[in-house]
């Protein structure tokens, strides 16, 4: 192999720069040309491409988003936009691909390789929500978002006495509401994998504020609904007044943290070795610090599960 792409795609995570820094320069270092395809899936068919040098990358390590911008691309769904997309590849002489992205990228990047192009998987999203590693590039740094976030509104949650409703990411996964609830002492973390009762949720609510508690945070994840239905229903509820914030897209931004960059480093670099020893339809991840490969196929029939006995703890801490 002497010439290979990548491409961010789906909704953008911190960290997605060190991964395509990382695929770049391992590239470069064992004398293998990279090109950059902006826009995702939908450059690719357009051929907006174009070579990236040692230069290219430096000094994004530190910044959020990607360079090479992203996007979604429904013609990409199809065969016809798929052959378009390896007729560009063909046309730049590219002979493997790099794909930095979420679950749905995945998809397309398992279509690559079905039909015969060498396409690798990097896992890129806040959400946390692919099976096969421990972590996704861009949840540590979302997490510390929210946690930051919500240090700030505790200060002023406890000063007017008040119930927060904080509405965080995750269509899908509840792992950001499930950690940043746990980081932040949060009463009552409500997560798309876990039913929850409301008659709990108010008496634990109740329960705080008869012995004295000041504020109550309660995090709920955007997949089980919207926070402001859920505050309008516990200040009915409860009569305790209550406000709400919905986190939105400052989740998405930001420089990534130490450990993002360290994962997206490690893991760029792992999809280029996968590559250049004729490995196709895998995707590369970290379990118990040790990275690792699988195949997307794989991967994407599994079922992203949280972890059972997290959410169990941050109920019995925050009685
Ligand atoms: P994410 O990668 O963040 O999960 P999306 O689910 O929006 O984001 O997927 C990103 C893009 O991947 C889509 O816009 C589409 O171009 C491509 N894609 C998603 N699913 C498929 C599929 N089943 N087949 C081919 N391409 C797909």
């Amino acid at each position: 192999m002497k010439r290979i792409g990548v491409l961010t795609s789906g909704g953008d995570s911190p960290g997605m720069n060190a991964a395509i820094r990382a695929v770049v320069r391992k590239a470069i270092y064992h004398d293998i040309e990279v090109y950059g395809i902006y826009y995702g899936y939908s450059g690719l068919i357009t051929g907006q491409i174009e070579k990236l040098e040692i230069g290219s990358v430096g000094d994004i390590i530190h910044r959020g988003g990607t360079i090479l911008y992203t996007a979604r691309c429904e013609e990409f769904r199809t065969e016809a936009g798929q052959a378009k997309a390896i007729e560009q590849l063909n046309k730049f002489g590219i002979e493997g691909l790099v794909v930095i992205g979420g679950d749905g990228s995945f998809r397309g990047a398992e279509k690559l390789t079905e039909h015969g192009f060498p396409t690798i998987g990097v896992p890129g999203t806040i959400d946390n929500d692919i099976p096969g590693t421990d972590f996704t590039i861009g949840f540590d740094t979302a997490l510390n978002t929210v946690i930051k976030a919500i240090d700030q509104i505790r200060d002023t949650a406890t000063s007017h006495e008040r119930t927060y409703v904080i509405e965080v990411m995750g269509r899908n996964a509840g792992d950001l509401a499930l950690w940043s609830g746990l980081a932040d002492g949060a009463e009552t973390i409500i997560i798309p994998e876990v039913e929850y009762d409301m008659n709990d949720v108010v008496k634990r609510l109740r329960r705080g504020h008869e012995r004295g508690k000041k504020h109550s945070i309660i995090i709920v994840a955007e997949g089980v609904g919207s926070g402001i239905d859920f505050a309008k229903k516990i200040q009915d509820t409860t009569q305790l007044e209550t406000r709400v914030t919905v986190l939105g897209h400052i989740q998405r931004g930001g420089s990534p943290t130490g450990f993002d960059r360290v994962l997206a480093s490690r893991l760029g670099a792992k999809a280029v070795d996968l590559l250049l020893n004729g490995v196709a339809g895998q995707m590369v991840g970290m379990e118990s610090n040790v990275i690792v490969a699988h195949p997307i196929a794989e991967a994407l029939a599994k079922e992203h599960e949280i972890d059972l006995e997290m959410y169990q703890l941050s109920q019995e801490l925050s009685i």
